[in-house]
């Protein structure tokens, strides 16, 4: 390890000078006019995994290109296979106006790079690439096969990605994914991010009459569709944000003991949390922290309520209907499908017989577990101890990466969620950066990774 980790040293200023020109192309996935920016950025890609010594192909989609790029092996290999997933397409600059200096010209200040792209995603691969461009240049050998899969419409949902998972079964099967394309607490505080939440949505429509009428004319004998459906949205929850639909919580999995052990080593206080979001109190279930309620406990959110006269003054109207978006965070060992029969059932039972209930299904996606005491998950948490010379700490994440269940059903792989980037690296937003620690750091614990998994 000590010719991998010197070489590493070694190379940083020439490793930035290529970090830069990767954040040079455009490839924002959701414009077309940016496509061929998109197959630019794709083919230098190929010929930097090519350059550092890997076999590297550009696979066409019916969308974007997805690079593949793998370790030389040996023709009937035993070694253990792994894939590392990236994706080279970055979201939208706009709004321009707000950025100090522009999105595709890579700016340095300090130990920070701010560019479109730094931090989601390109410097996150870009990390696992040069650890394994330092075993390759140094001729060391690597106790595993591995195989980069870096797509280009992450940012747009990874369509053409299943497809090609699909298609590529056989080759890509591997014994885990390993996916820095979230975020640590700190540089101080390195992650393993182990599970994520899943999700259900529907929207909520209440019929009353057939059109708006005068509250004068028909205030009194007419139920008013607006005033119902908050006394139905508010019969789903008790005081303490306990949901109250019977069967909601079913198969819910308890934390261990051993994950409450972690969730308290976490950094930030609830003070700190109600100051960053601007709120009077916190409000939770009882009996779970915040930290624990923001990612191990299932939600009922409404995200959307319309009804009525939304315009300026006064209109003096019995809406004719009313509306509520709502998703539901889900946690592992909950189905969506199981979950949105409970809701619906239950609308049905307690709908006041005024009003038509009609419910739009929406997207689904279930929560994802790796066991944090699994041998990968402690694999990861000692390379990640030895890169950063502090002792990590286990995440789970509120939000849910659906591709990982991909991985999960298609290679029926685990993915192992090494995340370099920072709460305030301004990923989706003006003037996104990413830590050039955090880059160096994140070498070095790709480079260790490879030989804590196959010990
Ligand atoms: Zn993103």
């Amino acid at each position: 390890m000590e010719k991998v980790l010197d070489y590493l040293k070694q190379n940083q200023q020439r490793f930035l000078a290529e970090f830069c020109d990767y954040l040079r192309f455009a490839s924002v996935s959701a414009q077309p006019a940016h496509k061929n920016d998109l197959h630019a950025c794709a083919a230098w890609l190929v010929a930097h995994c090519q350059a550092i010594g890997l076999e590297a192909k550009l696979c066409a989609t019916a969308g974007h290109p997805i690079v593949i790029a793998k370790t030389p092996r040996a023709k009937n290999s035993q070694q253990p296979h792994y894939m590392v997933y990236g994706h080279y397409d970055v979201q939208p600059p706009e709004p321009l106006e707000l950025w100090k200096s522009p999105p595709f010209e890579p700016r340095i200040v300090g130990n920070t790079i701010y560019a479109r792209g730094s931090m989601d995603n390109k410097g996150q691969h870009l990390a696992h690439l040069k650890a394994v461009e330092a075993y390759l240049k140094t001729g060391t050998a690597l106790p595993c096969d591995l195989t980069f899969v870096i797509e280009g419409e992450e940012e747009i949902g990874s369509e053409s990605l299943s497809g090609f998972l699909k298609k590529n079964r056989r080759e890509l099967n591997c014994q885990a994914v390993v996916i820095s394309d979230t975020g640590m607490p700190s540089p101080k505080h390195p992650a393993l991010g182990y599970s994520l939440r899943g999700i259900m949505a529907l929207e909520i429509t209440l019929h009353g009459p057939a059109r708006d009428l005068h509250s004068g004319g028909f205030g009194g004998a007419v139920d008013n569709p607006a005033m119902a459906m908050s006394q139905l949205l508010a019969q789903l929850r008790d005081q303490h944000g306990r949901i109250t639909i019977p069967g909601f919580y079913d198969g819910v999995a308890p934390l261990t003991a051993y994950e409450r052990k972690e969730y308290a080593r976490l950094p930030g206080t609830d003070a700190g949390l109600k100051k960053m979001i601007g709120v009077k109190n916190l409000f939770g279930e009882r009996g779970f922290s915040s930290s624990e309620q923001r990612s191990a406990r299932p939600t009922f959110e409404i995200n959307g309520l319309t009804s009525g006269y939304q315009g300026e003054g006064s209109k003096t109207i019995i809406p004719s209907w009313a509306r509520a978006k709502i998703t539901c965070r889900l946690v592992p060992n909950q189905k969506p499908e199981a979950v949105r029969k409970a809701v619906v059932a239950h609308l049905k039972r307690i709908c006041p017989p005024t009003m038509r209930l009609e419910i739009a299904a929406g997207h689904g996606a279930e929560a994802y577990f790796v066991p944090p005491t699994g041998p990968q998950a402690q694999a990861a948490l000692r390379a990640l101890e030895k890169a950063f010379g502090r002792k990590p700490i286990l995440m789970r994440e509120g939000g849910s990466i659906p591709i990982v269940n991909q991985f999960k059903k298609i290679l029926g792989a685990d993915s192992l969620l090494l995340g370099l980037g920072l709460p305030d690296d301004n990923a989706h937003s003006p003037n996104e950066k990413f830590s050039l620690e955090c880059f160096e750091k994140g070498q070095r614990m790709a480079a260790f990774l490879w030989q804590e998994l196959s010990r």
